[in-house]
């Protein structure tokens, strides 16, 4: 069986990712969103084991010093990282796996899995990125500054990507991430081994042709 591939889909908070991406998995087959470790507080709606495995640093130390993650990297003072077993094992049952994850990780991926496919989801408009940043549960003024100043120092990143997606109309750039797995899984190395009994046969001399 060949190998699924693996995407990593990375953002400023407040482009739509998230969304994007549950929405991507929802509409292909064979495609899933790696759980992420995290020791950040779970916020209202989470479930541990759906949206992350939430962690205590302890347990997130010695996982790193086992050498569990594929990768991890501090966003915003808490640890979050990724499970080398969890993502190979789908990997190897062919189906492709999606990690959210910061520029940090994804350098740490590639280096590993140079042929990994890297996307980055980036927002409209500065103004449209500041609306979003402020609707969400504060309105004090330092807290969105700091906002700003994250996605900015996350969007500084976007050349270290293979694509990039600009997220103005939802359904748009959702089509746009399912051509890229799509067009992905139509590449010849892939699509020659999955069909190398059709082009066995394809192939074959018809008789009496020398
Ligand atoms: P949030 O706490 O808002 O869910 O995520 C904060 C940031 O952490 C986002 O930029 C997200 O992409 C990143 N992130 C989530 N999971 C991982 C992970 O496993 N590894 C890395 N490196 N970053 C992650």
């Amino acid at each position: 069986m060949s190998q699924g591939t693996l995407f990593i889909v990375s953002a400023p908070s407040g482009a739509g990712k998230t969304s994007l991406v549950r929405e991507l998995i929802e509409s292909l087959d064979g495609i899933q969103v790696s759980v992420s470790h995290t020791t950040r507080a779970k916020r209202e709606g989470e479930v541990d084991g759906v949206n992350y495995h939430f962690t205590d640093a302890a347990t997130f130390e010695a996982m790193i010093a086992r050498g569990e993650f594929f990768e991890y990297a501090k966003v915003f003072d808490n640890y979050y990282g990724t499970s080398r077993l969890a993502v190979q094992t789908v990997l190897d049952a062919g189906q492709d796996v999606i990690l959210e994850i910061d520029w940090q990780g994804a350098r740490q991926v590639r280096e590993q899995m140079p042929e990994a496919v890297s996307i980055f989801v980036l927002p409209p408009s500065r103004s449209e990125l500041e609306r979003r940043l402020a609707s969400r549960g504060t309105d004090e003024h330092a807290i969105i500054a700091r906002r700003m100043r994250d996605a900015i120092s996350e969007m500084s990143h976007y050349d270290e990507y293979d694509y990039l997606v600009v997220n103005d109309d939802f359904t748009t750039a959702l089509q746009e991430l399912q051509s890229l797995v799509i067009s992905r899984r139509l590449a010849r190395p892939l699509m020659s081994e999955r069909h190398a009994p059709l082009l066995a046969t394809l192939l074959s001399q018809a008789p009496g042709v020398e």
